[in-house]
Parts: C-alpha cells; structure tokens; sequence
C-alpha cells in the first residue's frame, strides 16, 4: 500500500510574512493528517521554511536544482546547497523549467542525477502538452521523458524518487484531467516500470498535477495509480492546500 503524499509547488510566489502566514496552520495542521506532506519553495525562503518546519511532520523542498556540483554558474544552486537548508526534495523537469527554460530530457535527467547524489528525493515532472494530447501522442511523450532519467540512473534508482503526471495543459488553467484521464497516463507509466522492475513500479508514488482543488481532489485520489498530487495554486492558499491534504487522507 503506497501512502498518499500532497506536495505544494509554490512557483515564484511568497514573501517573507505570507510565507509565514501561509505555513503556521499547515505546520499544526499536519499532525493530523495521513498523507505525507511537502512544500517546494523558491529558493531564497529556503532558510525561513527550514526554520518554521523543522520539527514538524511537514518536509520541504525546491522547485529545480542545477546538475553541478559547483563552478562558474552564476545564478544557480547545486544539490549540495538545499541540503544545506534541509530540503528532502527537489521538482524536476516541470513543464515550466521544460518549456520556459528550454530543459531538455538530458538537462532533466542529470538533474535528478544531482539530487540524488546528494540524498534528495526528486519529484520528476511528466506531462503532454494539448497538441500533443490532440495529436494521441500522449503516452510517447511521458514514456520518452520517463525513458530518458530510467536510461540515465537506472531502474533501481528511481526507488528514491517519485513522479508527477502533470498535463501542460491542466497547469494554473483551471482545467483539471478527469480522473479517467490521469488513471490511463497513471496506469501506463507504472506498467513502463513494471517492463524493467515490477516492485519499483509497485511500490513508486505517481502524483497528479494540474489545476488540482478541494473539490474534485478525493476522486483523483481515490484511482488506483494516482497516490497523492503536486499542487500549484491550491498551495497558496492554507485551507485549500489543507483540504486537498485531507482528501489524500
Ligand atoms: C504546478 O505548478 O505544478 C501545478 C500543478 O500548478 P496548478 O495546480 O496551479 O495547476
């Protein structure tokens, strides 16, 4: 039985008192909660979120990483550094690192590569965009996106790791993918596992990302292969994160 996990992508949104704000109920409410719990902040509140969760049942992580260890890249932060601020994950390959910051397969797969190495779990991020879903090309694009990190680390890596089904076309539009929808993606990923190790298929936590609310939460949950969901939006929002949380429950 693989337990549910609920992790918030909060993107490029935060301050210091909202992040505060924003954490304080989430942090007393996760006692009670079944469902493993995570928040992917932007990196400069990395230290602020590392002090108000410490302790707490509530992890935390980033939103990308780069894939050196060190050197002359102004700009970015190695897997080495959120270690530093106590991250246990990092996203990988979000469609909006893929498509707005020109990640490729390979960029995505030495990142995850990176974090790994660094004992951080990464969430990688799978998705079609619409004229691919139109164009049936749905199961080629994750099965290759999948492919490419499976060929990199190998089958038994992806033991510490979880994935994301995020359709490009359901992020912050507001138009979620039915809950046959995301089972059928769901499904063929974990039998793509099953063709190389079907424990680690067993046993990987698939979430679902894209447009996911309060409402409508507890039927994507409730598919057999989709085991918790990455938020965006509802993240920002303590009682809408919450319920989402309680509908993995
Ligand atoms: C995301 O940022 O990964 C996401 C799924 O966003 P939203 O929930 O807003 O669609």
């Amino acid at each position: 039985m693989r337990k549910k996990l609920v992790a918030g992508n909060w993107k490029m949104y935060g301050s210091l008192p909202r992040n505060a704000a924003l954490l304080a109920p989430i942090r007393v409410a996760a006692e009670g909660l079944a469902c493993d719990v995570v928040v992917c902040a932007p990196f400069p509140y990395l230290g602020q979120v590392q002090s108000l969760l410490t302790g707490s049942k509530v992890a935390w992580g980033a939103q990308t990483l780069n894939e050196y260890a060190e050197g002359a890249y102004t700009g970015e932060v190695s897997a080495a550094m959120l270690g530093e601020f106590g991250c246990s994950y990092v996203l990988v390959g979000h469609s909006e690192r893929r498509s707005l910051f020109g990640e490729s397969d390979a960029t995505v797969a030495a990142k995850f590569a990176a974090a790994q190495a660094a004992g951080i779990r990464p969430v990688l991020c799978l998705g079609e965009t619409l004229a691919e879903r139109e164009a049936g090309q749905t199961l080629a694009v994750v099965g290759r996106q999948l492919a490419a990190v499976v060929e990199r680390v190998g089958i038994s890596a992806m033991r510490a790791a979880l994935l994301a089904y995020e359709p490009v076309w359901a992020i912050g539009t507001g138009v979620t993918a039915s809950p046959a929808q995301a089972q059928e993606v769901h499904a063929a990923i974990r039998a793509q596992l099953a063709e190389r190790d079907a424990a680690v298929a067993d046993e990987m936590r698939i979430l679902y990302g894209g447009s996911v609310k309060p409402a409508g939460a507890k039927e994507l949950f409730a598919q057999a292969d989709i085991d918790g969901g990455l938020v965006g939006g509802a993240a920002l929002v303590a009682d809408d994160f919450l319920a989402i949380c309680q509908a993995a429950g």
